[in-house]
């Protein structure tokens, strides 16, 4: 026998004269510890309402989550699932909706018949969780701004830009996931034109006090196809074209404005989710 293989049935005999792993876990099993759910004797957090661990702090309440990210988790409010714009009126005189539906989607309308123009929410919302799908025409038509541009506007008037940003120069606080006329995407993450994009969105409204100073800006926190492309950004305020966003007008809540710029950008599987941010303090 040669050492190699002696040592070999050396080790296998110890390991048969060792007892079996199998015995160890059963009586582990068998003596089960019972871990505390929460504490009452532990320090007391800043503020002094709750202690580290507090056993009496209310629980988050349980939000089913849909079976993919893009689904709408029970909590949600669908706002277009394919099939109506009953959530939906223009918003020049707020009468029903007229952009296309068909085949699970809508459609911004062509120019020059009559229809069309910004929707938005009958709904007013303040600080929202939105998913929101969407595709630029795959027939590329025109440059820059005018390809596959629209937006949407939270509360009515803070732009999270949509457009064909596919190897498509326009400025850079323009293309797809910027803050219009203020903030550029930490990177570019869009698709091919007439693919599906999405967008998961973290929205904070603005705050004023009684006597009308602002104490807290917008805010913004954007995924772009799943990839980071805003993170708590501040707005400047309401988005303008070439010029600068302000606060200059109050608004804490509002409603949910889609763009026509007059491409037929198409949109689909659109919910929001209202936010207690504080709820938990
Ligand atoms: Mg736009």
């Amino acid at each position: 026998m040669k050492p190699n293989s002696l040592a070999l049935l050396l080790l296998l005999l110890l390991a048969l004269a060792l007892p079996p792993v199998a015995t160890f876990a059963q009586e582990k099993k068998q003596s089960p510890e019972v871990s505390p759910t929460g504490y009452t004797d532990t320090p007391y957090l800043p503020g002094g309402k709750w202690r580290v661990h507090d056993d009496n702090r209310p629980r988050p309440v349980v939000v089913t989550p849909g079976e993919t990210s893009a689904a709408a988790p029970s909590d949600a409010i669908v706002l277009f699932d394919g099939t109506g714009l009953d959530e939906w009126v223009m918003e020049k005189d707020r009468s029903p909706a007229d952009w296309i539906v068909k085949d699970g989607f809508m459609e911004v309308p062509p120019k020059g018949q009559g229809v069309g123009g910004y929707i938005q929410t009958k709904r007013e919302f303040g600080d929202v969780q939105l998913h929101l799908e969407f595709a630029t025409p795959e027939v590329v038509q025109g440059n820059s701004q005018g390809r596959g541009n629209s937006g949407i506007f939270f509360l009515g008037r803070h732009e999270l830009q949509i457009l064909d940003s596919y190897e498509n120069k326009t400025y850079a606080d323009g293309q797809a996931s910027a803050l219009y006329g203020f903030k550029p995407p930490l990177v570019n993450a869009s698709r091919k034109p007439g693919q599906w994009q999405t967008y998961d969105v973290i929205f904070e409204a603005p705050q004023w006090d009684a006597d009308g100073n602002l104490l807290k800006k917008a805010y913004i926190t954007v995924l772009h196809n799943g990839v980071l492309t805003q993170h708590r950004q501040p707005y400047l305020g309401a988005t303008g074209h070439k010029s600068v966003g302000n606060y200059n007008t109050i608004a804490e809540k509002g409603p949910i404005k889609l763009q026509d710029h007059g491409n037929p950008t198409r949109f689909r599987n659109i919910w929001v989710r209202e936010l207690k941010l504080n709820a938990n303090d």
